[in-house]
């Protein structure tokens, strides 16, 4: 249980100077998925860590303007302003559609209904993926660690899914 978080990095093959140099320290404190993983990472207490981390995993980065570990940008800073979102146009995770519009060169293209199934959504508290049925279901509250979104999101669900049709 005595391992070093740059320790543990190392043994994963992953080269952690340049890396956390990068990561701008949060102090926010994620919960299950920090915790299920103590097992086998003891170091990750460190657990500010955590979602840069499992973005490297998985490979994703998020695009953005002046983007923090927990996805807030330049325009959406509250503590509750912590989801990325994969646009369908490109493929890519931006913190907003305005991160989305500033960068890309392109129209953003809002998710139809038939692909809610797509892990597009974010969290920036633990780094799990929601489906948008999930998200869109979720009350405003990861389903994995429970922490609060921005419910005013919602004022701009048409920039980012296809209205179901009712
Ligand atoms: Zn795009
Ligand atoms: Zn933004
Ligand atoms: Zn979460």
């Amino acid at each position: 249980m005595s391992m070093s978080f740059a320790a543990w990095l190392k043994k994963l093959g992953i080269d952690c100077a340049s890396y956390l140099n990068q990561i701008p320290v949060s102090t926010r404190h994620t919960h299950r998925s920090h915790q299920a993983l103590s097992l086998a990472a003891p170091a990750m207490s460190a657990c500010f860590y955590w979602v840069p981390f499992m973005l490297h995993r998985l490979g994703i980065e998020v695009l953005g303007l002046d983007v923090l570990s927990d996805t807030r940008c330049a325009h959406y800073r509250s503590p509750r302003d912590i989801i990325a979102i994969k646009f369908r146009c490109c493929d890519r995770f931006y913190a907003c559609y305005e991160c989305h519009e500033s960068m890309a060169d392109h129209r953003a293209e809002p998710w139809p209904e038939a692909e809610f199934a797509e892990r597009a959504i974010l969290c920036g508290a633990c780094g799990c993926l929601l489906t948008i049925s999930e998200y869109l279901g979720c009350n405003s509250r990861c389903p994995e660690c429970e922490a609060a979104f921005n419910p005013g999101c919602a004022n701009h669900y048409e920039l980012y899914f296809q209205k179901p049709l009712s």
